[in-house]
C-alpha cells in the first residue's frame, strides 16, 4: 500500500482491512486546483476494502491539507459564480420522473407511512436535515409529507445558508453538524450525501444516533455507491477528492450496525441523473425493540 493518507491500512467504514487499488487518479480535479494543488508528482487512489467492498481515497497528506481548507466554501467552486437561487429552481423544476430528489421525497414519504403506526405519542413532527445544501430536498419534503412538520435545516456554506434562510421554509443554521445538544428528539433525520465527506463516519454517526428521538425516530441516509468506480469516467465528481469514501450496501449496514443503529431497509438506487446511490433507512435499538415486540 503506498503511502498517501495518514490511516490507509483500515476501512474507516466497517473496520476491516484495506486491500487493492481499485481506482488512480494522476491529476488533481476541480476542487484542488481551486485549493492549489500542483499537477506535479500528483496521485490519488481509492482502495477497496477487503471486508466490506466500500472504497477509500487516499490522498497525499499535503493535498489533503489544502483542499480541506476550502472544504467549507466549496459550493464556491461548485458553482463558478454563479447563483445558488437559479440551481434550486432548476432541480426544483425538473419533472418527478428525472428528479433524483423527487425520488427520494417519496422513498422517505414511503417509509414514514409504514412507520406511523410505531408512532404512540402523536406529537410534533420534527426533521433535522444535515448539509441542507440548495434546500430542494427540505422545500419539497415539507410540501408533499402529510402532517404539520417543522424543519430544521444545517448548512455551513454562508451563501447556501443565505439562500436556505431566502426560502422561508425552516429554521436555518449556520453550522456544521457536531452532536450540538440542542439538536435532539427530531422524529426524522437525513443525511443526503453528507457522509461520504466524513472521515470519520463511525464518530459522526454516534452524535447523529443521538439527535433522533430514541422511541420513534427514523433516519435516512443516501451515499454514493462504489459502484462508481468502473461504470462512471475518472473525472467524475463522485469520484473527486472531497470524498472521502463510496459505500457498498453491506458497508453502510455494517457502519450502521457498529454505532447501535439498525437498519430496517437499505440498497441500490440508479437515480434518473446516472448517479449510483445507496441508501439507507435506521433506528435506534430502542424503536427497533418497540418494533419487535409491539410494545
Ligand atoms: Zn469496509
Amino acid at each position: 500500500m503506498m503511502a498517501l493518507n495518514n490511516s490507509p491500512d483500515t476501512c474507516a467504514i466497517c473496520g476491516g482491512e484495506l486491500g487493492d487499488t481499485v481506482l488512480v487518479h494522476d491529476r488533481p480535479d476541480r476542487f484542488e486546483r481551486a485549493a492549489g494543488v500542483s499537477e506535479a508528482d500528483y496521485r490519488r487512489a481509492w482502495a477497496g476494502c477487503r471486508s466490506c467492498g466500500s472504497a477509500t481515497n487516499l490522498q497525499q497528506p499535503e493535498n489533503l491539507r489544502k483542499l480541506r481548507s476550502i472544504a467549507a466554501q466549496y459550493y464556491e467552486v461548485d458553482f463558478s459564480g454563479s447563483d445558488i437561487g437559479a440551481k434550486y429552481s432548476l432541480v426544483m423544476n425538473l419533472p418527478p420522473n428525472k428528479s433524483d430528489n423527487a425520488g427520494r421525497v417519496d422513498r422517505i414519504i414511503a417509509a414514514l407511512k409504514r412507520w406511523d403506526s410505531l408512532r404512540s405519542a402523536k406529537d410534533a413532527l420534527s426533521v433535522l436535515d444535515i448539509g441542507a445544501g440548495t434546500g430542494v430536498f427540505l422545500s419539497r419534503f415539507l410540501a408533499q409529507a402529510s402532517g404539520d412538520w417543522r424543519g430544521v435545516a444545517l448548512e455551513p456554506d454562508p451563501n447556501a445558508a443565505a439562500h436556505l434562510r431566502s426560502l422561508g421554509l425552516c429554521e436555518v443554521r449556520q453550522e456544521l453538524f457536531a452532536g450540538q445538544p440542542e439538536l435532539s428528539g427530531f422524529k426524522l433525520l437525513t443525511l443526503n450525501k453528507v457522509l461520504e465527506h466524513i472521515q470519520d463516519p463511525k464518530a459522526f454517526l454516534e452524535q447523529v444516533a443521538r439527535a433522533i428521538d430514541p422511541a420513534e425516530g427514523l433516519i435516512y441516509v443516501e451515499v454514493p455507491d462504489v459502484m462508481t468506480i468502473g461504470r462512471r469516467p475518472p473525472t467524475d465528481n463522485i469520484l473527486g477528492a472531497l470524498h472521502c469514501h463510496l459505500y457498498s450496501p453491506a458497508g453502510l449496514m455494517h457502519l450502521l450496525d457498529r454505532v447501535g443503529l439498525v437498519a430496517l431497509d437499505i440498497g441500490h438506487v440508479f437515480e434518473p441523473s446516472g448517479k449510483l446511490t445507496v441508501f439507507a433507512f435506521a433506528t435506534g435499538a430502542e424503536a427497533a425493540e418497540r418494533l419487535a415486540t409491539r410494545e
